[in-house]
């Protein structure tokens, strides 16, 4: 066999290996995002999409807990957040999107503007 059969042969090797690498990734990439409007290129965007969503709800979460804890003491919902008792490092703010959240009184319920299916 002569040398310059074998770089080809490597380099037909190389292409076919950078063929496939470009349809995995390409089968990667996911649709749109439709509650956010936003758009996951990859996995890898959709999967830290995901996990700030994660951060979000875990965040709303303490506070809805916080507004229960309200309600069982006060009889009442509160007037507005700031009046409400957080847990220590719980902010009533989107940690994402660094957003306040919005809250409606007369229903006591607190939703993020940026993640509103939550
Ligand atoms: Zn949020």
């Amino acid at each position: 066999m002569q040398k310059g059969q074998t770089l080809a042969m490597l380099l037909v090797v190389v292409l076919i290996i950078a063929i496939i690498a470009a349809f995995i990734y390409i089968g990667q990439q996911t649709p749109t995002n439709r509650q956010s409007g936003q758009q996951a290129q990859t996995t890898y965007g959709a999967a830290l999409e995901r996990a700030e969503e994660v951060e979000c709800v875990n965040n709303l979460h303490q506070i809805r807990q916080a507004i229960q804890m309200f309600v069982a003491e006060q009889g009442a919902n509160p007037p507005n957040l700031p009046s409400v008792r957080f847990p220590a490092g719980v902010q009533p703010i989107c940690p994402i999107a660094k957003v306040p959240y919005t809250y409606d009184p007369t229903t006591g319920t607190v939703k993020c503007p940026q993640h509103s299916r939550f």
